[in-house]
């Protein structure tokens, strides 16, 4: 057991459907703590960057202009094995895949429209976590 932190979004179908406290709610509950948290408008500069892995997908215009449509919360959690305990608390990408209690299974819209982000290794987490924070804005 070692203590990470790891970088999670909640996505604009939360913020639309003003479900934000129930998604951190869900997260707190499973064990993470919030030590960085903002609300931002994501540009499109920055959600093609973020997602640029998925350049090449069918999914990937959709994907961005879903990123950009509504305000998004970023936040740093940190926690025991934080990476992979955040993917648990989320369930699979599609809600219809997702264990009954995550996030996904119980709020989540559609494939796309999927409620939260997590980061997928400690390594992207340190990718991810530094694109959005500065270490002055991260209290542990
Ligand atoms: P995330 O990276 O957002 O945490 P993930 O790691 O579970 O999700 P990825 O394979 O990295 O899934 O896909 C990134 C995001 O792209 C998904 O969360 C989803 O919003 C979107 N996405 C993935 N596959 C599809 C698809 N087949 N159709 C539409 N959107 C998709
Ligand atoms: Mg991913």
């Amino acid at each position: 057991m070692t203590m990470e932190r790891t970088f999670s979004i909640i996505k604009p179908d939360a913020t639309k459907r003003n479900i934000t406290g129930k998604v951190v709610s869900m997260l707190e509950d499973g064990g993470l703590r919030v030590v960085a948290q903002k609300r931002i408008r994501m540009t499109k500069e920055q959600a093609e960057e973020f997602y640029g892995i998925h350049r090449d997908k069918p999914f990937f215009g959709g994907l961005v202009e879903f990123m950009i449509s509504e305000p998004v919360i970023v936040q740093v959690l940190e926690g025991e094995n934080a990476v992979e305990r955040n993917r648990e608390i989320m369930g699979a990408t599609n809600p219809d895949n997702a264990v009954a209690g995550t996030i996904r299974k119980e709020l989540a819209l559609s494939i796309g429209e999927n409620t939260v982000h997590g980061s997928d290794s400690v390594e992207n987490a340190k990718t991810e976590i530094s694109f959005f924070f500065s270490d002055m804005e991260i209290v542990g």
